[in-house]
């Protein structure tokens, strides 16, 4: 069996749902898994801050207006009667949910109730839809079978058995649909996988279910060679290698959510992204081996924090990044790149939210300069392997480029490098020019 996922915008109107519904019954048993309707979850995410800021009329007009959204979507997308005012009912109980929160105290538990009902809605619709359309299609519940652990780890263990069980409750199915996005935590509270996360519940199903394949379907054809939206002639890629798939997932590629290549590499599952306004097209196939070796693509991540500490202790001295690191761990902020010289040491995070904290702490080994606004810029390919002058070919195509670190060797598959965000667009041009189009 295959797990399909479509995004926010392959299900964002009454239109594409109907898309979706043709792609997807070619009489192929398979689990579909759907993200909510474009727009919504960022929605359901403003509507939470003004809870949380007490602010509760406003957030009342946004559910108003949303709510009214909806039911315009449920006129469009159902023929009779009947299939109208069921959806409407879903509508309806998706918004009474929302709205109980608008008296009361405010948690994070609440928000988490809020940003589940998009996906609840766009399943429940497109559910309706394929069997209005004569398709047997049964809804598999989320919230009855994705969890996460104490350390907000999916568990895979218990996907597995509980998905089984779900299936043969709701009973045999052509087409089974499921929320992407939305789970259950430790304290079985309605939790999420984050943002974007609806390609992560794919793979967890597909490693679940020992599915054939994993596909994820988006607006575009695939992993491009480089980001699209800032610099021209990019390509789409064929195949990737899931290590190099997931260091471009990491590193930016904004088509892939990051978590999403590991239950597959795991179980050895194919994964393949595809293009919903382009079906034919094969799109990007992930799989164990890597095609060749060289260099496929590049992609930038912004919004990152350079962190040095100079320090003459560190000389000759172990036990140094030892520490620097603990503090690091006892802030529970990953460190994504290091650099290390005889008397300094410099690393990258993205999540700054304890930097002055950080900062306090490294202050007692030594000088701490910090630099916002970077960008880590990754190459990824079977790099190493490559016979030599790789590294020359790097340097040449940064020609003039202020580079702030540099990190290679620590797998085969990737060079990172950081530059400030200004000259982001200038480093993934030139790299293009000179690395993948020369
Ligand atoms: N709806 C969620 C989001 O917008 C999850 C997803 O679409 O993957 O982040
Ligand atoms: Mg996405």
């Amino acid at each position: 069996m295959k797990v399909l996922k479509f995004g926010g915008t392959s299900v964002g109107s009454p239109e594409n749902m109907r898309a979706v519904m043709d792609l997807v019954t070619d009489g192929e048993k398979k689990i579909v898994v759907l993200s909510a309707m474009s727009g919504t979850t960022n929605a359901l995410v403003e509507i939470s801050s003004y809870l949380h800021k007490k602010n509760k009329d406003t957030a009342l007009i946004f559910i108003g207006k949303l709510e009214q959204n909806y039911k315009q979507v449920v006129d469009e997308l159902f023929t009779s009667d009947e299939n109208k005012k069921k959806g409407l009912q879903v509508v309806q109980e998706a918004f009474d949910t929302i709205k109980s929160f608008t008296s009361g105290a405010f948690n994070l538990v609440g928000e988490n109730t809020i940003l589940a009902q998009g996906e609840i809605i766009s399943t429940n619709l497109v559910t309706l839809l394929m069997n209005e359309n004569g398709y047997n299609t049964k809804l598999l519940p989320a919230l009855d079978f994705m969890k996460i652990d104490e350390d907000k780890a999916a568990d895979l263990v218990f996907i597995r058995q509980n998905i089984a069980s779900v299936m043969e409750t709701v009973g045999d199915a052509d087409y089974y649909i499921t929320q992407g996005f939305i789970c259950r935590d430790a304290e079985n509270e309605i939790n999420n996988l984050q943002r974007g996360g609806s390609d992560y519940t794919a793979s967890l199903i597909g490693a679940a279910i020992d599915a054939d394949e994993i596909q994820i379907w988006t607006d575009i054809d695939g992993f491009h060679n480089n980001d699209p939206r800032y610099v021209e002639n990019t390509k789409k890629i064929d195949q990737l290698s899931f290590n190099e798939a997931a260091e471009l997932a990491f590193f930016g590629a904004k088509i892939l959510h990051p978590q999403t290549v590991l239950p597959a590499r795991v179980q050895n599952i194919p994964v393949r992204l595809k293009n919903t306004m382009n079906p034919t097209d094969s799109g990007t196939l992930i799989t164990l081996e890597s095609d060749g070796m060289g260099i496929k693509a590049v992609a930038a991540k912004d919004g990152i924090t350079a962190i040095k500490i100079r320090s003459g202790r560190m000389l000759n001295a172990y036990g140094f990044l030892s520490k620097v690191f603990k503090i690091f761990e006892d802030f529970r902020t990953p460190i994504d790149m290091i650099s290390t010289s005889e008397v300094a040491v410099s690393l990258t995070i993205d999540d700054t939210r304890n930097l002055d904290s950080i900062k306090e702490e490294l202050a007692n080994f030594g000088t701490v300069i910090i630099d916002q606004d970077m960008t880590i810029v990754c190459i990824v390919g079977d790099i190493i392997q490559e016979e030599q002058g790789f590294a020359p070919k790097v340097f040449k195509a940064l020609d003039g480029i202020p580079i702030r670190m540099i990190s290679y060797g620590g797998s085969k598959h990737n060079i990172s490098v950081l530059v400030p965000t200004d000259c982001k667009k200038q480093t993934l041009q030139s790299l293009s020019d000179n690395l993948l189009n020369g």
